[in-house]
């Protein structure tokens, strides 16, 4: 099971919460500060490309082209 991390936003609190898709879109996650449902998700950007160097042509493109916008970056 996935791990979100969310944000209420009512009260603003951030937390983490491991749920599945069904229970994400069903509202079963609640704010634990103030029993809100009204949660963002915050999305946190992880450089996964970056870790593996900066090299223009490092970028797998065989598979359909670059996901991460390392294509584009690197010129
Ligand atoms: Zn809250």
């Amino acid at each position: 099971m996935p791990y979100y991390d969310l944000k209420c936003a009512d009260c603003e609190q951030e937390f983490n919460a491991k749920a599945s898709m069904d229970e994400r879109s069903a509202q079963a996650i609640r704010c634990p500060a103030c029993g809100s449902f009204r949660l963002e998700t915050v999305f946190r950007k992880v450089n996964v490309v970056k870790s593996r160097g900066d090299l223009p042509g490092s970028c797998p493109v065989d598979g359909g082209g670059c996901s991460g916008g390392c294509c584009g970056l690197a010129r």
